[in-house]
């Protein structure tokens, strides 16, 4: 800031310089610690969801007691604060998600990715209703010797972000297609999307990082991505992306392809 003296003319330029590469440093290491995130968020989960309920719910209740006394701005307040609220309870359920991954042991079955592929589909019917999503599949014949709901779940972040990261003025195409690699299968699922760029395709991956913005592309928590990477790994898998910026991009995971019998 300037200092000027009484004559109005400046006499000093006062600055302070912080050093932050000790906390950004520390930031780095917490982010790549898993294990202390994961506990963090396998206490905080749990804690933090009941009160949180109550706010929202009470929040809804206030409104309902004002009924016509409520006016326009406090309308939109209060829209604010339960939206907060909201977002709050998606970030806690993830990170339940993201701690509840690999907890007990692995419910290994085999089943054909056909099935896998149609649940989540199912599950997301309303978003890809909505979006107007077309999905192909092909290859789904081919069977797994893995957890089942891992694969579901890594599967429905895939296709949800697909539908989300789709520019507003064109409509979401995915396809999902199967294929033997050895003893594993890779399943690829291609959008035609924003893309990534290829400096960020390791970001992507860790625990909130997100690139894109919440308004344009709705409320993420930039944990899916994540949980999907320690899904695929507990599946003793591998997850990787290749995207070209505006076009569209392809995550593929494999998991184990089930032995002959
Ligand atoms: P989020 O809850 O933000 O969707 P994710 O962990 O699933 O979190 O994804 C992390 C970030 O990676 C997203 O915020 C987005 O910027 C980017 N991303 C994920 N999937 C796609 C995709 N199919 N196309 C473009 N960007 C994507």
């Amino acid at each position: 800031s300037l200092v000027r003296g009484e004559d109005g003319r400046m006499s000093h330029l006062v600055g302070v310089f912080s050093d932050l590469s000790g906390r950004k440093a520390a930031e780095q290491r917490l982010l790549e610690s898993n294990a202390e995130l994961e506990q963090f968020a396998y206490v905080a989960s749990h804690d933090l969801r009941e009160p949180l309920r109550m706010v929202a719910s009470y929040l809804g209740m206030i409104e309902r007691k004002l009924g016509p006394a409520v006016t326009p701005d406090l309308k939109e307040y209060l829209g604010y604060a339960v939206d907060g609220a909201r977002r709050m309870d998606a970030l806690i359920l993830d990170l339940l998600e993201y701690s509840r991954v690999g907890r007990g042991a692995p419910h290994t079955r085999r089943f054909a990715l056909a099935e896998v592929i149609a649940r989540a589909s199912g599950n997301l019917k309303v978003a890809i209703e909505e979006s107007g999503a077309e999905l192909f599949v092909a290859g789904g014949d081919l069977i797994a010797e893995a957890d089942g709901e891992d694969c579901l779940r890594v599967l429905q972040n895939l296709i949800a972000n697909a539908i989300k990261y789709c520019p507003p003025d064109r409509q979401p195409g995915i396809s999902i297609s199967c294929r033997s690699e050895g003893e594993m299968i890779a399943v690829s699922v291609a959008d035609n999307g924003i893309g990534i760029p290829d400096s960020q395709f390791d970001r992507i991956f860790r625990m909130f990082q997100r690139l894109h913005g919440r308004q344009e592309y709705g409320g993420g928590t930039g944990i899916g991505l994540a949980i999907c990477k320690k899904s695929v790994e507990r599946m003793g898998g591998t997850l990787r992306v290749a995207s070209t910026v505006g076009m569209g991009s392809t995550f593929t995971f494999t998991l184990p392809a089930a032995a002959a019998v």
